[in-house]
């Protein structure tokens, strides 16, 4: 992730990523009460563009809002100085990861009256790969909603992710999906989730999902492009009518399901509607199609 010469941005100032450290009782550590984003870099016609930095920068605050943590920084101040790290390090294609964390010395249970703000950069592939995935549903849920803001991108819910990741990958699969606390399919550990049928895309509705960047560009792309959207609960079972699934992510970006668990589905995913807008969506964030929708 970093060498010597990777430089940071940490409260203030741009270091060594290799000194950008934390201590040992800072809150964060213990309790996981972090928020962060994830957001990628793409080499433009026009230079380095962050795809949807400020939807990643209002989500961060929101997070933040969400588990009472201080943000001081504007969002239009995280952008500028996220440019700056890319800048520093030569990058363009990049995944940049803004932190925001509980640093100082504090055991106890009460909301921190100050944070600290990470920004690190490096440079990542397409997370999941670019095979069609292997899914599992995972024995481990969402986490529910009336017990932790899931909505937020908190440091925390990602022990969830994690356990459900490593599971599924236990048991051969290339990864897990992960059903909501009333039985519903939600999301994967780091993707939202969405199926074709009869020239149609269904996706889970807010509630127990993180509502993903991607997936709002995914469903701008698929409506401009004159294919119906639908919001909706299904269950894993209904997965067996489907023709077609796919995952997104920033980190994942657009990524094909060949199956999950038993179920296998027909269509290749080159030749689906998540297929194609995968273009569009590449073609989008590279600066070779003009924005859409939000
Ligand atoms: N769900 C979860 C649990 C995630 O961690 C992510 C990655 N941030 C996503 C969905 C996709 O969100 P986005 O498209 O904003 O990266």
């Amino acid at each position: 992730y970093y060498s010597p010469d990777t430089v940071a941005f940490l409260d203030g100032a741009f270091v060594p990523a290799a000194q950008a450290t934390c201590g040992v009782y800072a809150q964060s550590l213990h309790y996981g009460y972090a928020v962060f984003e994830g957001m990628r870099s793409y080499r433009t016609p026009a230079g380095p563009r962050i795809f949807k930095a400020e939807a990643h920068y209002e989500r961060l605050h929101y997070s933040c809002r969400a588990i009472g943590l201080p943000l001081t920084y504007p969002v239009a101040e995280l952008t500028r100085l996220s440019y700056e790290v890319l800048e520093r390090n030569g990058l363009q294609d990049a995944y940049i990861r803004p932190l925001v964390f509980a640093g100082a010395p504090n055991m106890s249970l009460q909301a921190a009256a100050t944070s600290n703000v990470l920004i690190a950069v490096w440079e990542w592939g397409k997370y999941l790969g670019d095979q069609s995935l292997r899914l599992t549903i995972s024995p481990y849920e969402r986490p529910n909603p009336r017990a932790v803001p899931i909505e937020a991108k908190v440091a925390g819910h990602y022990v969830n992710s994690i356990v459900a990741s490593t599971e599924a990958k236990g048991r051969g699969f290339d990864e897990a999906l992960l059903l909501d606390m009333n039985g519903f399919v939600a999301e994967g550990p780091g993707a939202n989730f969405f199926f074709e049928r009869g020239g149609e895309l269904f996706t889970p509705p807010a509630g127990s999902i993180l509502r993903g960047i991607t997936r709002n560009t995914l469903i701008d792309l698929a409506r401009a492009a004159g294919i119906r959207v639908t919001e909706t609960f299904f269950t894993a079972t209904e997965l067996r009518t489907a023709e077609a699934a796919f995952m997104t992510g920033t980190a994942a970006e657009v990524i094909g399901i060949a199956s999950v668990d038993e179920v296998v589905f027909p269509r290749p995913f080159a030749d689906s509607i998540g297929g194609q807008l995968a273009e569009r969506y590449h073609a989008l964030v590279t600066g070779q199609l003009v924005a859409v929708g939000s």
